[in-house]
């Protein structure tokens, strides 16, 4: 007979439905939008512009290296002293 025992192995994508997600910081593309990673079921998601974490797809990944340039040129200027606008 099987005894119902503590399984180390459970699979992931049952931990994170029972416990959460536990996100872990992977990109910061701007001082609001990161990148996340599950350190469980290595789910990607990322900061929407409304501050909401959606899915990181593809197309998502693009507009975040976009908007990292944006962002990565303007900390530049004001490093630079000149104010952007
Ligand atoms: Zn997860």
């Amino acid at each position: 007979m099987k005894t119902l025992t503590k399984n180390p192995k459970l699979l992931p994508s049952l931990v994170c439905s029972i416990l959460g997600h536990k996100f872990e910081i992977t990109k910061k593309v701007t001082y609001y939008v990161k990148e996340y990673k599950c350190s469980h079921c290595k789910k990607q998601v990322t900061t929407n512009s409304n501050g909401n974490l959606i899915q990181l797809t593809p197309k998502r990944k693009e507009i975040n290296y976009i908007l990292e340039r944006v962002h990565k040129k303007k900390t530049k200027q004001l490093k630079e002293g000149r104010p952007y606008s």
